[in-house]
């Protein structure tokens, strides 16, 4: 059994879900400085149709790693531990007057889920708000500090992009409860994943893979690579893709990462795109080395992720809020600040937020 990324511990408590029905692909309409996002597709698949990665097999660490780390989890599961992020209140009412005025701003509800708005569109990253990351809500990597802002205080959301399945990045309940809440909601997935929330009653989804993109309200959503691998289920192993995404407005740029390991397709990503105004990188997640250190980047590897990129502003993510892996919950940010210094990347551009900062770009 493989756990590289630890919401996935208790995936084999359920079933595995069927492959997804076939995606509706709309075909690209490519700006200038995008011409060649279709280049960056398509995912490759094995002859038994699962999904892999363009630099091979990904090392999950022997049973001598992952048994100990298994049975650190479960402890885990029963204590606390110090070095969760700051949280500051914010009761969504700027916000929700910004969704009209539109300051490009990112907000941190927690570990990957972002709230940008930019552009007079309002999206949201990977959106979890539910108490553990795990297929069951009484046991898992439970949330050490609560939501940023309540789902209720939110603006009108127009879409929201979706990295891959495991359980800290694709919640059901929240992503149902965003879909009953606002109609108008689109919800972007990598192929593969659009099955399992059409089974959920989310109806408005988009299934793109690698290359894809779709035009929302006047901005363009990229589905693009990332060094991952995907599992819900008991034997869904890489069923469904994954990828990070990037979201092009008339006058700016977002990437978010969503859950990856080191591969030079972050160059070509920059080089495609021209670089972007703002990237959000995973900086957690990436003890036991062994195990994690090819599916997460650590913080060293997001600066240079960052720089590859050619982002100008960047803000770490995934970490702190879930207990997932073994690193102490504060080290993350110490070591991505650490790391980007010598880069020449400031506090001011290399960003770590509290939980629920709200902050221009
Ligand atoms: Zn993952
Ligand atoms: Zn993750």
């Amino acid at each position: 059994m493989r756990y590289p990324c630890a919401a996935a511990l208790l995936a084999t408590l359920v079933l595995a879900w069927s492959p997804a029905a076939t995606a509706q692909r709309e075909a690209a309409s490519l700006g200038p400085a995008r011409r060649d996002a279709a280049s960056l597709g398509p995912a490759p698949r094995g002859d038994d149709g699962r999904f892999t990665n363009p630099g091979g097999p990904l090392a999950h660490g022997g049973i001598r790693v992952q048994l100990p780390f298994f049975l650190r989890r479960v402890a885990g599961a029963f204590r606390s531990r110090p070095g969760a992020p700051e949280a500051v209140p914010n009761d969504g009412a700027f916000l929700r007057e910004n969704a009209r005025h539109s300051t490009p701003t990112v907000t941190w509800i927690g570990h990957a889920t972002l709230l940008v708005q930019m552009d007079h569109v309002s999206f949201l990253t990977d959106p979890t708000w539910s108490d553990t990351a795990s297929p069951v809500s009484f046991a898992g990597p439970r949330r050490y500090v609560p939501p940023g802002v309540a789902l209720e205080d939110l603006p009108p959301i127009d879409f929201v992009v979706v990295s891959h399945n495991h359980y800290d990045h694709l919640d059901v309940a929240t992503l149902r409860a965003l879909a009953q809440r606002d109609p108008h909601t689109r919800f972007l997935v990598p192929l593969g994943n659009g099955d399992l929330l059409r089974r959920n009653g989310i109806d408005d989804v988009g299934e793109l893979d690698w290359g894809e993109s779709e035009e929302i309200a006047g901005v363009r959503v990229h589905c693009l690579p990332a060094r991952h691998w995907s599992k819900r289920g008991l034997r869904d192993d890489n069923r469904a893709l994954w990828s990070s995404w990037a979201v092009v407005g008339p006058t700016r740029s977002f990437y978010h990462a969503g859950d990856t390991g080191w591969f030079d397709g972050f160059a070509r990503i920059g080089e495609v795109f021209g670089g972007f105004d703002l990237a959000a990188v995973p900086i957690g997640a990436y003890e036991p080395v062994a195990m994690m250190h090819d599916a997460h980047l650590n913080p060293e590897e997001a600066v240079r992720a960052v720089l590859a990129l050619g982002a100008r502003r960047s803000v770490g993510m995934h970490f702190g809020t879930f207990d997932l892996t073994d690193e102490p919950l504060d080290e993350p940010p110490r070591r991505f600040r650490a790391a980007a210094a010598p880069e020449g990347l400031a506090p001011d551009s290399a960003w770590v937020l509290r939980i629920g900062e709200t902050r221009p770009f």
